[in-house]
């Protein structure tokens, strides 16, 4: 973040200007409903440039005034919140079963969530995306339709991204080499506003630090149970030099494990991936051909656990002491106060997680107290509702909206 104490030397006046704008907006967000003297007093700007800034912002939609005034002594003061009524940002997650679109509107609702049942391993690049066109341009004009403007659509998708928007390889829904920032603007005919990609824990960790229960944890870890994680270090996203970081889903965790789609054996991904936990816990699963639709299979697996089927619960029992090995990595490497547990290890967690946090106490060299490993509460449109997030970062970061 650009320092508004500290403008470096080079800084012309607009860019100081878009810093400050940058810093209302945040001071607003945290502490709304606020008036323009607690910004000023809060920034350190002063009084007279809060005041042309608030304007400004007000008159581009991106704050209004409400009724309220403040009860103090003195003149009561008009108060400030984020307005949420012109402009929204728009996510999609492309997971292994379905494809998921949350818009988010400026003041962080979330307008709209719509899911679609699809399975992209089988239907293959193209055909996902035409259906993610189609489910993005419904919700563009559902949003559109009532008034507000698209400021950008970010998409999450389960494996890593290159800088352009080009997605190497993502084994979880068979792709290679894909370019799909590019053929997503193809497909949406140039809809006038930015169309990023990036790897779903990427999206979903920024949802947990912005809308999740650790909102504001400076140091934060979420793993999708998919091949990356998400880590948040010292308030920032870590990406590493190419984009790649975190890829941890083949951490060797077992030697002579099970074989993993990488030509490995025993890597995390094939311990407590998705497709592994259903194969290892329920043997039936796969009798009629793979399996198109984990969720089905998930939820009879959390039948079974909660009805005390011994298999069931010594199985996931030892799916988390293998996911608590992992964990024990991450947190002896990264020391994050929080690790959250996203996709079907949220919905396995009441299982999982005495025996994560049993290998944690067992193996971690921290000292106490052990971090904390919690579930998710955003559910399986985390990414999708951090893609949309990160679709307001430019106006956020005080851009003024070009509408
Ligand atoms: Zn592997």
């Amino acid at each position: 973040m650009i320092s508004i104490d500290r403008p470096s030397r080079t800084a012309d006046l607009s860019d100081v200007r878009v810093a400050n704008r940058a810093a209302v907006l945040r001071h607003v967000r945290l502490h709304a409903p606020c008036s323009r003297a607690d910004v000023a007093a809060r920034t350190g700007l002063n009084k007279a440039t809060v005041s042309s800034l608030v304007g400004e912002l007000i008159e581009h939609g991106l704050l209004r005034e409400t009724g309220l005034t403040e009860n103090r002594v003195g003149r009561p003061a008009t108060m400030l919140v984020l307005d949420g009524s012109r402009y929204v940002g728009l996510g999609l997650r492309i997971g292994a079963d379905e494809l998921v679109v949350v818009a988010v509107d400026l003041a962080g609702e979330r307008v709209l969530i719509w899911r679609r049942a699809f399975a992209a391993a089988t239907a293959g690049p193209d055909e996902t995306v035409a259906a993610l066109a189609a489910l993005a341009r419904r919700a563009i004009n559902r949003v559109t339709g009532a008034g507000r403007t698209v400021l950008g659509l970010t998409v999450g998708v389960p494996g890593p991204v290159d800088a352009d928007g080009l997605v190497p390889a993502a084994p979880a829904v068979g792709w290679r080499n894909v370019p799909l920032a590019a053929a997503l603007r193809r497909a949406l005919r140039d809809p006038g506003f930015p169309i990023g990609v990036d790897t779903d824990a990427n999206l979903a960790v920024s949802a947990e630090l912005r809308h999740g229960p650790y909102a504001g944890t400076a140091d934060l870890v979420y793993l999708t149970g998919g091949p990356t994680a998400g880590v948040v270090s010292g308030g920032r996203l870590l990406r590493g030099g190419r984009g790649f970081a975190g890829e941890i889903g083949h951490l060797p965790v077992l030697p002579d494990g099970p074989a993993c789609g990488c030509g490995r054996r025993g890597c995390l991904a094939a311990l407590v991936g998705v497709d592994a936990v259903v194969r290892r816990l329920l043997p039936d699963a796969t009798q009629d051909g793979p399996i198109t639709d984990h969720l089905p299979e998930i939820e009879r697996i959390q039948v079974l656990a909660r009805a005390g089927d011994d298999p069931v619960r010594t199985g996931l029992t030892e799916v988390g002491r293998q996911l608590g090995r992992a964990v024990c990595v991450l947190v002896d490497l990264l020391d994050p106060e929080v690790v959250v547990l996203g996709g079907h290890l949220a919905a396995l967690a009441p299982w999982l997680l005495p025996a994560v946090r049993a290998e944690l106490a067992d193996r971690t060299l921290a000292p106490p107290p052990v971090v904390r490993v919690e579930a998710s509460t955003l559910g399986s449109e985390a990414s999708a509702l951090g893609g949309a997030t990160a679709a307001l970062a430019t106006v956020e970061a005080g851009q003024l909206p070009a509408a």
